[in-house]
C-alpha cells in the first residue's frame, strides 16, 4: 500500500540539517507583559533588548485602557471583514487619524503589515508596468511584488546610482507607469533609506515613490511622524505601509497610506482586505489613544533618540562593531552564526535577553546581535546591559 512516511521522513530531515548547521531558531517563552523588563518563562527577570516596542506603548496604562473601553463599547470581534459588517465608527477614525499622522489623504487598515504588502502591488500595477525594488527590501514586499504581473526590477541597498540605472531600464522596457519600493528603515542594519535623494529621482523618472515605515512610525523624524519627515518629505510620499505591531502599541494590524482614489481602489480590489478578517476593535480604540499620545508631545521618541545614541556610543567604546547609524536598531556585528548563538545565550544568562540573527534573516557570514532600544530603558538598565556585553564579549574573544 502506498505510504506518506517518506513525506515526514523528509520533512524530519529538512530539520535536522538546520540544526546541524547552527541555524535552529527556538523560540524562548516568556511570562509577562512586554517591557523593559521581562520574566522569562523559569521565572528569571530580564532586560529587554529586542522588542519592537520602541516607545514602550505595548503595556501603556493609558493605551491598556483604551483597548479596555474599546473591547466594552465594541466587543471583541467582528467576525466579518470590513465589507460585509466589519467596519466600525473606530476603524474609520483610525484610518483618518493615520492618514493626517503621516501626511497623506487617506488610510486602509489591514489585519498586518505582511498583508498591506501583500495587497499591495498585484493591485495597482499590471504587465505594462515595472516596480523597481530595494535588493534588502522585507519579505513581504518581496512576496507582494511576486504576485503581480509588473516587470521586476532590482537595485542595490540605498544605492542611488543603481536605482537611477533600473529606472532608465525600466524606460527602455517601456514601462507604463514606474513604483519605486524601498524600506523606509531596513530592520536588519537599521538604515534609514535616502528617501530625499530617491524623491528627486523619482520625480526626474515621473516614478511613484512607496515606503515601508514598520520601522519608523511613531518615532522617526522631529514629530515621529517616520522616515519620510526624517528625511525631509513629509508630505511627499505616494505609497506609506505599515504597523500597529512595533511602535505603535505592538498589537497586531498594517495599514496602506496615500491618495485617496489609492485607497479607494485598494478596498475594491486588495485581496487580503477583501478576504480576511477586519482588526479587533480593541487594538483599535488602543491604537487611537497612541496616535493622541504621540500627537500631544515627543517626550518618548526624544527619550528613545537619548537612549539609542548612549548605548551606540557605549557599545562602540567596548569595541565591539557596530554598524553606524542613528536608528535604535543596533546591529552588534559577529559574523558567525554560531558564535552570535553563544552570545546571545550568555548574555540571556546574564540577564539581558537579546536574540542572534543569521542565515536567512541576513545574508550568509552576516551574523549578528540585533539590539533594540526603548523608550522605556533607563539609564541603569542600559548600564547593566553593556556590563553584560563587556563581560559576554571578552569571555568570547569578540572584544579585547
Ligand atoms: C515587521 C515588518 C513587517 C510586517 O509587519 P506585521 O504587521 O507584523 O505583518 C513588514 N515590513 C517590515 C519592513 C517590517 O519590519
Amino acid at each position: 500500500m502506498p505510504t506518506t512516511d517518506a513525506f515526514y521522513a523528509a520533512i524530519r530531515q529538512e530539520l535536522e540539517s538546520i540544526e546541524q548547521a547552527g541555524l535552529f531558531k527556538t523560540e524562548r517563552v516568556i511570562a509577562s507583559p512586554q517591557g523593559s523588563l521581562i520574566r522569562t518563562a523559569d521565572g528569571k527577570e530580564v532586560i529587554n533588548l529586542c522588542a519592537n516596542n520602541y516607545l514602550g506603548l505595548s503595556s501603556h496604562p493609558e493605551v491598556v485602557e483604551a483597548a479596555h473601553r474599546a473591547l466594552r463599547e465594541r466587543g471583541f470581534g467582528l467576525s466579518s471583514v470590513r465589507f460585509i459588517c466589519g467596519t466600525q465608527d473606530l476603524h474609520k477614525s483610525l484610518e483618518a487619524r493615520l492618514a493626517r499622522f503621516l501626511g497623506t489623504e487617506d488610510t486602509i487598515l489591514y489585519g498586518s503589515a505582511f498583508d498591506a504588502n501583500g495587497g499591495l502591488f498585484e493591485t495597482l500595477l499590471g504587465p505594462d508596468d515595472a516596480v523597481i525594488s530595494d535588493e534588502l527590501n522585507h519579505a513581504s514586499i518581496i512576496d507582494g511584488i511576486r504576485l503581480c504581473k509588473a516587470r521586476r526590477f532590482r537595485y542595490k541597498n540605498n544605492d542611488l546610482e543603481d536605482l537611477r540605472e533600473q529606472l532608465k531600464a525600466a524606460d527602455a522596457a517601456g514601462a507604463r507607469f514606474k513604483l519605486v519600493f524601498t524600506d523606509g528603515v531596513f530592520s536588519m542594519d537599521g538604515t534609514i533609506a535616502r528617501l530625499d535623494e530617491i524623491r528627486e529621482i523619482c520625480d526626474e523618472f515621473g516614478a511613484l515613490l512607496g515606503i515601508d515605515e514598520c520601522h519608523a512610525t511613531g518615532f522617526l523624524g522631529q514629530r515621529g511622524r517616520g522616515s519620510h519627515e526624517h528625511r525631509g518629505i513629509f508630505g511627499k510620499v505616494d505609497i506609506i505601509t505599515g504597523t500597529l505591531g512595533k511602535a505603535l502599541g505592538g498589537a497586531s494590524g498594517g495599514f496602506t497610506s496615500g491618495r485617496k482614489e489609492v485607497v479607494a481602489l485598494l478596498r475594491q480590489r486588495s485581496r487580503p482586505y477583501l478576504f480576511s478578517n477586519t482588526v479587533a476593535p480593541c487594538i483599535v480604540g488602543a491604537t487611537l489613544k497612541v496616535l493622541d499620545l504621540l500627537e500631544a508631545d515627543t517626550t518618548l521618541r526624544d527619550k528613545l533618540e537619548r537612549n539609542a545614541q548612549y548605548f551606540r556610543g557605549k557599545l562602540g567604546t567596548l569595541g565591539f562593531d557596530v554598524k553606524p547609524g542613528d536608528h535604535p536598531i543596533v546591529p552588534v556585528m559577529v559574523y558567525d552564526a554560531e558564535k552570535a548563538q553563544r552570545l546571545s545565550r550568555r548574555l540571556l544568562e546574564l540577564g539581558v535577553y537579546v536574540i542572534g540573527f543569521f542565515y536567512p534573516v541576513v545574508p550568509k557570514g552576516q551574523a549578528r546581535i540585533r539590539v533594540q532600544i526603548s523608550a522605556l530603558h533607563d539609564r541603569a538598565e542600559l548600564d547593566q546591559a553593556l556590563e553584560a556585553f563587556e563581560i559576554a564579549g571578552k569571555e568570547l574573544g569578540i572584544i579585547q
